[in-house]
């Protein structure tokens, strides 16, 4: 039954390495979007796209629907998750180095003004903050090093 072999079929079997370009080619299903232009890899009885999946499978997370799995090497087929990223609808790599580039300031703007201060200014330790305000440690040491917040 063609079913079961389906489902049999394994992830990881499923797509070879290129050398050049350190692609991962997706040999499994295909799927083409209406106009027939972008072709992704498709996997499971569910449809999903093979990159999304490649991408969580290694990042070990979960991804909502808002958040696309973009290629940098513009390769639709390529499931290598050293070549995807995360972008939102509009997003590309431009965009991306743009928001990394616009990435002080406010920045990451989950913490107020008043408690950016605090971990500025403040001599707590990173354990109490990163407990207390619910941020990273890296946020808190990018605002201790002035590249967040950097102009309070
Ligand atoms: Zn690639």
């Amino acid at each position: 039954m063609s079913h079961v072999r389906q489902t049999r079929e394994k992830f990881e079997d499923l797509f070879i390495p290129e050398p050049n370009s350190g692609c991962w080619l997706w040999l499994g299903s295909v799927y083409k979007d209406k106009k027939g232009k972008e072709t992704y890899g498709r996997y499971g009885k569910r449809c999903k796209l093979a990159h999304r999946i490649s991408y969580q499978k290694y990042y070990n997370v979960e991804l909502n629907s808002s958040q696309l799995i973009c290629h940098t090497c513009d390769n639709t087929l390529c499931i290598n998750p050293e070549h995807l990223y995360v972008g939102n609808n509009q997003s590309n790599m431009d965009d991306m180095v743009k928001r990394g580039r616009s990435a002080r300031g406010r920045g990451n703007a989950k913490i107020t003004e008043e408690q950016a201060r605090r971990i500025k200014y403040g001599n707590e330790p990173v354990k109490l903050l990163v407990r207390e305000l619910k941020i990273s440690k890296s946020s808190i040491w990018y605002i201790r090093a002035g590249i967040n917040w950097s102009y309070i």
